[in-house]
């Protein structure tokens, strides 16, 4: 499966602890994410991760084009609610087309656990039978 990562600035580091407790599950999928999202979990956790430009240079659009063409299978934000963030936009983007495809979608740790235990039981493994191209190097 595709996995993409996004972590605001005061979310980073939950997502690198969230990643080092599930790095088993997650190495076993495709990862991509977000320039400075990418850098610090692999840095963290060894994981081998694909990294799009960072969010401000245009990272979550890149994230959303993928989403856009059904290639993402689960998306997990974790988004700062307390600071007004000037890509508000590109999270609605992000979170209605994860809407058009129904795309798994967790926007704190608590959905993101949920999911990734969904993952490790098989429970998304309908995606991969709407989508057996996009995850044929599984
Ligand atoms: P970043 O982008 O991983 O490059 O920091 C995430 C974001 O959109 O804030």
């Amino acid at each position: 499966m595709n996995i993409a990562l996004i972590a605001h600035d005061a979310k980073k580091e939950l997502m690198i602890q969230f990643c080092i407790a599930y790095c088993g599950i997650l190495s076993r999928h495709n990862l991509y994410a977000t320039g400075t999202t990418g850098k610090v979990v692999a840095e963290a956790t060894g994981l081998d991760i694909t990294r799009f430009l960072s969010g401000t240079q245009g990272g979550d659009q890149q994230i959303a084009s993928r989403i856009a063409c059904n290639e993402i299978d689960l998306l997990l934000l974790f988004r700062d609610p307390l600071t007004a963030k000037m890509n508000e936009p590109n999270e609605a983007t992000l979170l209605r087309l994860c809407d058009v495809h129904n795309i798994p979608v967790a926007t704190n740790i608590a959905t993101a656990e949920a999911l990734i235990h969904s993952l490790a039981r098989g429970d998304l493994d309908w995606r991969e039978i709407v989508n057996p191209k996009k995850n044929s190097e599984d």
